[in-house]
């Protein structure tokens, strides 16, 4: 299959296209593998000599990213950097892999009883992976899941395959144990069902689209399925934050990517009393943005990730214009490339503000009180993370407690993440926490020993 360089357009690189004995054959081997002794400081070790031949070819993956992605260098650089850190907290995860003692004496006839958990890994995980990240997400999935000794079959996208290829590469020379590693590559309904189908699979972490995630939600019957899926993330302005700081974090975390990040800012709420200042102001940042070619350092924008995604998000401002929505800034399109869209005047029925938008596409609503603000953040189908820029402690604790998402941000957007955090959502997010150590959990199961003395 072809992988297109998506600013040229060109062919960019080739890759294989799976057939179903070799999907079965990765998790024969894989599933080989894990029965192997793997103890945790080899996999610390092997995991830390990843992370040092990622940092000693940062370029090299940083410009695939770049061309594969069409993301702009910098940011390319940053999600390597972020893959890095990634793997390394995996690393230092390894060793602290623990169950807990169970107090079993404490009930009547078990005084001459104790007992414990220790944590075992799965098996074989599946991890099927978006084109939008495609780094950093594969480490999220590697990472943790050679930590806890699982062995991995990974599908990565099949638009944005090669950096997958580059890193299970570095895991190879860092020593990791023949077989723990799979990459299988091709069309992601065929392998996704070959997967699914395969028994000795014993779970499946997914990123990516609802849609995708309903599928393997419904075909792992009663194995593990870990889901971080879509959002429209809200982003509430209130009247008393610092509006200069909020129009610079919005306008920056509502284009980054095009917008294919899944806690880019889309919906946006700001208080009556201040609409027309921010507006005002994040027009003004957003217009500095530089849209053009990824390769050059001082691109901020580049294009999205195919011509096909563009014209969707052209078709969805289009109809939320002819719906009565005003466009603020943007709402062009030139080939792949969407420039940064600011709408207002928007109506929560509309597709730019009740779909998952994935563009780069911003919408802003007012409120006048904090009920009604918060209804309105909640009147989702999703649930992964919000931002809120308030010095109200008072309103950002209520918000903590009824904005219903798996994370909220204070006096940030709702595009925050570091690599060690909790990360996952609610309601159609999905179900299911990142972050090593926490992904780790979902990765092992805890098995119970009781000593009979
Ligand atoms: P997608 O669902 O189209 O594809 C994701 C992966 O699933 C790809 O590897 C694809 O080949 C594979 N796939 C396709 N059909 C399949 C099937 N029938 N069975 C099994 N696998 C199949 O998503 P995408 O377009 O690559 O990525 C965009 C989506 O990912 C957005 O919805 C975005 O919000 C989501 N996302 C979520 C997070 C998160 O952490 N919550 C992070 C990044 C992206």
């Amino acid at each position: 299959m072809q992988v297109t360089d998506k600013y040229t357009l060109q062919p960019f690189a080739e890759i294989a296209r799976a057939e179903k004995s070799h999907v079965s054959r990765a998790v024969e081997g894989a599933s080989a593998a894990c029965r192997q002794p793997f103890a945790p400081f080899e996999r610390y070790r092997v995991l830390m000599k990843v992370a040092e031949l990622l940092q000693a070819k940062k370029e090299l993956f940083a410009t695939t990213l770049a061309a594969e992605v069409g993301k702009p260098i910098r940011e390319s650089r940053g999600e390597v950097d972020r893959a890095i850190q990634t793997i390394i907290i995996s690393a230092e995860e390894a060793k602290r892999i623990h169950g807990e003692g169970i107090p079993v004496e404490s009930a009547a006839g078990s005084e001459n009883r104790m007992a414990f958990t220790i944590r075992v890994p799965v098996g074989v995980i599946a991890a099927i992976t978006p084109f939008n990240v495609p780094l950093n997400l594969v480490c999220h999935k590697i990472g943790p899941a050679i930590a806890a000794g699982n062995s991995v079959v990974l599908k990565p996208s099949e638009v944005t395959p090669v950096v997958s290829l580059l890193l299970a590469e570095l895991f190879g020379e860092a020593g990791l144990p023949k077989g723990r590693l799979q990459v299988v590559t091709g069309d992601g309904a065929e392998i996704g069902s070959w997967l699914l189908e395969d028994q000795r699979v014993s779970m499946f972490s997914f990123t990516g689209s609802v849609r995708v995630g309903e599928i393997i939600r419904q075909q792992a019957g009663l194995r593990k399925v870990a889901l971080e899926l879509g959002n429209n993330s809200a982003t509430i302005v209130h009247k008393d934050c610092d509006l200069d700081q909020a129009a610079e974090l919005v306008a920056l975390k509502s284009f980054n990517n095009s917008g294919q990040v899944c806690i880019s800012v889309q919906r946006v709420y700001v208080h009556e009393e201040v609409k027309e200042a921010f507006i005002e102001r994040v027009k003004a940042r957003t217009s500095k943005l530089i849209v053009g070619n990824p390769l050059e350092e001082t691109t901020d924008i580049g294009p999205m990730i195919s011509v096909r995604e563009a014209e969707r998000v052209e078709s969805w401002v289009r109809e939320a214009v002819e719906q009565g929505a005003v466009p603020v800034l943007g709402a062009k399109r030139e080939g792949a490339f969407y420039y940064p869209t600011i709408l207002t005047h928007v109506q929560p029925g509309m597709k730019v503000c009740s779909q998952e938008v994935f563009g780069p596409v911003v919408s802003i609503d007012t409120y006048r009180e904090e009920e009604e603000v918060i209804a309105k953040v909640n009147d989702s189908d999703y649930g992964l993370q919000a931002g809120l820029f308030t010095n109200d402690l008072r309103f950002a604790m209520k918000a903590a407690r009824e904005i219903e998402v798996g994370g909220l941000i204070v006096n940030d957007a709702s595009a925050y993440r570091v690599d060690h955090m909790p990360y996952g959502g609610v309601k159609r997010s999905g179900t299911g926490k990142e972050g090593p150590a926490y992904a780790i959990e979902e990765m092992t199961e805890e098995r119970l020993i009781v000593l009979n003395l």
